[in-house]
C-alpha cells in the first residue's frame, strides 16, 4: 500500500519536500515519476536461469515491500526463465541488460516491464530501432543506467575522469538516441559509489530534463556503511525533490535493501510502512530495558506493512512528549510502573507486566483498528 503523506505535510510546511516536476512512466502496473509515490525496487542475486530460485528470492523481497525487482541477464538462459518467473511474482519485473541487444529484445518479448540498458552501448543504429521496436511491441519502458565506472572511452578521454558533466553528457546522449526514435518512455539513472559525485550528477541531471530519475549510490558496501552512505546521498537528493524511484545497492540480503529503502523514505515522510519505533537512546534514568525492547520489537512486529507509530522511552524526560505525537506509547516509571498511551493520550498503567508483550498485543490490535477505519 502505497501511503502519500502530502495531506500531513501541507500544515506543516517546515517538513516540505517540493518534489521535480517530470514525467510519469509505467514500469508494468507501477507508476514512476510525476506525483506517483517513490518506489522502492531491488535486484536479485541468483542466477536468472535458475527459475525457482530467482522466484523466492523476489517473493522474499515482496514480503518486505519492494515495488519493483530487477534481474540481471546475461545469458539467452536467463532472458528465456524470465517468462516464468515474471508469471509467478507480482511485482513488475525490469530485465538488467549489458551490450547484448538479442538480451533485450529476447526480454521484452518474455514480459519484462523495463529494460535496463544504454542505448549507446548496443552497437549499430539498426540494433537500436529493434530494440526499441520491442519496448514498444511490448509496452516495455527502460532504464538508461550511467556508472561512474564505465562511461564511454569518448566521454573519459574528454573529461579526463570520472566527474558530473560527464556523466550527465553521456545520459544525454543516451536519452537522445531514443528520443530520434520518438521513445519516450525511459528513466535515467548516474549513479556512482562517490556520494559527492553522484549527487551532483544527479542535481545536474535533474535540471536538465524532465525524466523520471531512478537514484541510488551503487556498490555502497555492507549492511551498515552501505546504509548509511545510501542515506546520506539519497537524503541529499530526496530533500532537494530529487527522486522517484530508488534503489539501496548492499552487498547483504535483498530483504536489506528493501527495509532500508523503505526506512530512508519513512524518514522524510515519502513514504510510510510499517511499524516505525521512536526510541530513546537510555541513560541512566531508563526505567527499564529499552534497548533489548525496541530489539525484540522489531523482530516481533515485522509482519506488520500497515504504518504505525510505537514511542519506547526510559522515562518521563522524553517520554510523554514523544507519546503525543505516536499511535502507542510507553514511558518508562518507577516501581516498575510504566505509562502506557494510545493515540498520544496517556491511557493505562502497566504494573509488573511484560513490556514486550504487551507492546505487541497493543501494536497488533491499533494496526487492526486502522485497517478496519480504512475500509469504512
Ligand atoms: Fe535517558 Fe530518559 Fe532521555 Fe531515555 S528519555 S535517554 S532514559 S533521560
Amino acid at each position: 500500500m502505497m501511503t502519500n503523506t502530502n495531506d500531513i505535510k501541507a500544515v506543516r510546511p517546515w517538513k516540505m519536500i517540493n518534489r521535480r516536476k517530470c514525467r510519469q512512466i509505467m514500469v508494468g502496473n507501477v507508476p514512476v515519476g510525476g506525483d506517483a509515490p517513490i518506489t522502492v525496487q531491488s535486484m536479485t542475486n541468483t542466477l536468472t536461469a535458475d527459475v525457482q530460485g530467482t522466484i523466492e528470492q523476489i517473493r522474499r523481497m515482496e514480503t518486505v515491500g519492494v515495488d519493483i525487482a530487477r534481474c540481471s541477464c546475461p545469458d539467452e538462459e536467463s532472458t528465456a526463465a524470465l517468462k516464468d518467473i515474471i508469471k509467478a511474482v507480482s511485482v513488475p519485473i525490469v530485465a538488467d541488460i549489458h551490450f547484448h541487444y538479442k538480451r533485450g529484445i529476447e526480454a521484452a518479448e518474455a514480459g519484462a516491464a523495463c529494460l535496463r540498458i544504454n542505448p549507446g552501448n548496443i552497437g549499430s543504429a539498426d540494433r537500436v530501432a529493434e530494440i526499441v521496436k520491442a519496448a514498444k511491441d511490448h509496452n516495455c519502458s527502460i532504464r538508461i543506467g550511467v556508472n561512474a565506472g564505465s562511461l564511454e572511452t569518448e566521454i573519459l578521454e574528454k573529461y579526463g575522469e570520472p566527474c558530473p558533466e560527464a556523466m550527465v553528457e553521456s545520459a544525454l546522449a543516451h536519452a537522445k538516441i531514443l528520443e530520434d526514435h520518438d521513445f519516450f518512455n525511459f528513466k535515467i539513472s548516474v549513479k556512482a559509489s562517490d556520494v559527492f559525485l553522484s549527487v551532483e550528477a544527479y542535481r545536474q541531471l535533474a535540471a536538465a530534463c524532465d525524466y523520471p530519475l531512478h537514484i541510488g549510490i551503487t556498490e555502497a558496501g555492507g549492511l551498515r556503511t552501505g546504509t548509511v552512505k545510501s542515506a546520506v546521498g539519497m537524503g541529499l537528493l530526496l530533500g532537494q525533490g530529487i527522486g522517484d524511484t530508488i534503489r539501496v545497492s548492499l552487498s547483504a540480503e535483498v530483504e536489506e535493501e528493501v527495509r532500508v529503502g523503505y526506512e530512508i523514505l519513512k524518514s522524510l515522510g515519502l513514504r510510510s510502512r510499517g511499524v516505525t519505533i521512536v526510541s530513546c537512546p537510555t541513560c541512566a534514568r531508563k526505567r527499564y530495558d529499552v534497548i533489548k525492547t525496541v530489539q525484540i520489537l522489531e523482530e516481533r512486529l515485522a509482519h506488520i506493512t500497515t504504518p504505525i507509530t510505537v514511542s519506547v522511552i526510559g522515562c518521563v524526560v522524553n517520554g510523554p512528549g514523544e507519546a503525543m505525537h505516536t499511535d502507542i506509547g510507553i514511558t518508562g516509571g518507577g516501581n516498575n510502573t510504566h505509562q502506557i498511551y494510545i493515540k498520544g493520550v496517556a491511557d493505562h498503567r502497566l504494573k509488573d507486566g511484560d513490556v514486550v508483550e504487551h507492546l505487541v498485543e497493543l501494536v497488533e490490535k491499533r494496526a487492526a483498528e486502522i485497517e478496519s477505519e480504512k475500509t469504512k
